[in-house]
């Protein structure tokens, strides 16, 4: 399996705007942008016959899953389509990640640039004018791109469920640990870069796989756990106080459950909720889906993860949000990454 993690060139010049957030204003959304400039001519969401279609429906769907949110900006996302019938990559997405050249770890989620740029309603911008993550669809699966789930039929993938899952990982929805327990840099120079998701994984125990205050990874807890198998048994579990008060009509006592099966799949592997779990296994954010009409909304454990990320939703007129300290930006910006995690197909019968 590849590791789909890019990483760009060095950058130490670049201004990082800070502001005082604004008041959320009446008609809260995020807005999503999509640039096909890096999109292969004639493929995919730029094929002559379909690809308005395609780029109407990513654009309608983009559109209706932003509405929720309690938050006032607009992202950017570069769109590539591949179109490979073999592959069992079904799409995938992430956002950038800002690296720092100091070497004291700037705590969990600080190279978020989606998640920050939305939390602080566009005033946090840390990779400036450059496009805010990435999402590329594979155009070589049947796609039903119906707005409405009863058109999605059982051979067809239903295009808006796997557009919200994807732009759920752009928003944060996402581990940064690598199969070997390394950060998006791996670079003896660059602290430690964590997701915010990171912050709240935990082995069986309660343990967390990343010191909170070092940022630095237990190796023996990351590899037993990564790839543990499933829960509620085993594996790593997500243990944020929203997601768990969500969670608590269940009998997982120790958190939900994350997807560690016993071969690690990067980009799969932790950023999802645990397939192999009847639970969570057709939830949204779960890394496997089969064909036809599929979660179309975040369950209320999901949402408790969202808000454990800092994110505030319109539903909630009484929300009591998580604080979300803005961390200082130590240093400057040494490296901007990228690490994208997959929604996969689900086999027959699995
Ligand atoms: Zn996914």
């Amino acid at each position: 399996m590849n590791r789909q993690l890019l990483r760009g060139s060095s950058c130490a010049g670049a201004a990082i705007l800070v502001a005082v957030a604004t008041a959320n204003q009446a008609n809260s959304a995020v807005l999503f942008n999509f640039d096909y400039s890096q999109n292969a001519n004639g493929v995919g969401f730029l094929d002559p016959l379909l690809g308005t279609e395609r780029q109407n429906a990513l654009q309608d769907a983009a559109d209706a899953w932003g509405t929720q949110f309690d938050h006032n900006a607009t992202i950017t996302l570069s769109v590539t389509s591949s179109s490979n019938p073999q592959s069992n990559t079904l799409a995938s997405a992430g956002s950038q990640i800002i690296g720092f050249s100091n070497n004291t770890f700037a705590g969990f989620g600080s190279g978020d640039v989606i998640r920050r740029k939305v939390l602080s309603d566009g005033n946090e911008d840390l990779n400036g004018s450059s496009n805010d993550g990435i999402l590329n669809f594979n155009w070589g699966q049947n796609w039903d791109l119906s707005s409405n789930p009863n058109d999605v039929n059982s051979s067809e993938f239903d295009f808006y469920s796997v557009v919200f899952h994807e732009l759920n990982h752009a928003l944060g929805f996402s581990s940064f640990i690598a199969e070997d327990g390394t950060d998006p840099f791996d670079n003896p120079n660059i602290a430690n870069v964590w997701s915010k998701f990171d912050q709240f994984i935990v082995d069986i125990n309660g343990n967390p796989v990343i010191d909170p205050n070092t940022g630095l990874l237990n190796q023996a807890i990351w590899d037993a756990g990564s790839t543990g198998g499933a829960s509620p048994g085993a594996g790593l579990f997500f243990n944020g106080p929203n997601a768990l008060a969500a969670n608590s009509g269940s009998s997982v006592g120790m958190g939900l459950g994350l997807y560690t099966p016993t071969t690690f799949n990067e980009g799969s592997s932790v950023g999802h909720l645990d397939d192999e779990n009847p639970l969570y296994e057709d939830l949204l954010m779960s890394a496997l889906v089969g064909t036809g009409a599929s979660a179309r909304a975040l369950s209320p454990i999901e949402k408790g993860i969202f808000q454990d990320l800092g994110y505030r939703f319109v539903s909630d007129s009484t929300n009591n949000p998580t604080s979300v300290p803005t961390p200082s930006l130590l240093g400057g910006l040494i490296a901007f990454g990228l690490k994208l995690s997959r929604k996969r197909i689900k086999q027959a019968g699995g």
